[in-house]
């Protein structure tokens, strides 16, 4: 991951995130990415950052996993006065993704190079 960062701190999109890795998964032969398994390479080396831009849609199904890393979403749940709970939403215990009831669904990856 080192190598595909060089010396660039920000990867602004996942489309450029997975060029820069072929780039260099590309010395041990042809190799190609999907653009979620770029992004999993990434996060998943804790080396990276992620920042996740969303849109609202007004999809109310539920979620069990994360749309961004494939783990299961926790459910984020609320006290009300009157003793019971509310759901808010869900949010990944692994990566940054969180929704409300309203879905996120994310639309654009950022990733920044973590400090050393
Ligand atoms: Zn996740």
């Amino acid at each position: 991951m080192k190598q595909v960062l060089g010396k660039r701190r920000v990867i602004s999109s996942q489309r450029e995130l997975k060029a820069l890795l072929e780039r260099v998964m590309a010395k041990d032969g042809d190799y190609l990415v999907s653009g979620p398994r770029a992004r999993k390479i990434a996060y998943g080396s804790g080396l990276v950052g992620m920042e996740i831009e969303c849109r609202e849609t007004h999809e109310l199904k539920s979620l069990f996993n994360c749309p961004v890393c494939g783990h299961r979403l926790k459910l984020v749940k609320n006290m009300t006065v009157f003793g019971g709970t509310v759901n808010l939403g869900y949010r990944c215990e692994y990566c940054p993704y969180w929704t409300g009831l309203k879905r996120r669904v994310p639309t654009r990856y950022i990733f920044t190079r973590k400090s050393q």
